[in-house]
């Protein structure tokens, strides 16, 4: 243990404290890990954690209905460079057939090849 723990990244203050495997900060509230840095909180992961990239090809685990039509993204479509997107939907990728559509990241699977 060291008694000099890193100040808050939000705040700055020094009167950071240790819980557990997080740091606090009792000036802002914020909390967070000190061997992680805010990065892999942001990576977008596949259906079995797989951390995904923009550019890689992925398929899809089930059959997806496409809001506002009576088309259906079948099970075991492949879709290549994927572009990862904030939001809900945090997929952005042009399926063959289908053209440009987001999918969610936790109805994919990364292909590894
Ligand atoms: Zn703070």
């Amino acid at each position: 243990m060291t008694d000099t723990l890193p100040p808050c990244p939000e705040c700055a203050s020094t009167y950071t404290y240790q819980v557990d495997a997080l740091l606090t900060c009792p000036e802002c509230g914020h909390e967070w890990s000190p061997d992680q840095g805010n990065s892999s909180e942001d990576q977008v992961r596949d259906s079995v954690g797989n951390i995904l990239l923009d550019g890689d090809t992925v398929t899809v685990i089930k059959d997806l209905k496409l809001k506002g039509s009576s088309s259906v993204v079948k099970v075991g479509t492949k879709v290549r460079n994927i572009r990862l997107v904030a939001g809900d939907h945090d997929i952005d990728c042009k399926v063959p057939g289908f053209g440009q559509i987001g999918l969610k990241s936790k109805f994919v699977k990364k292909l590894l090849d």
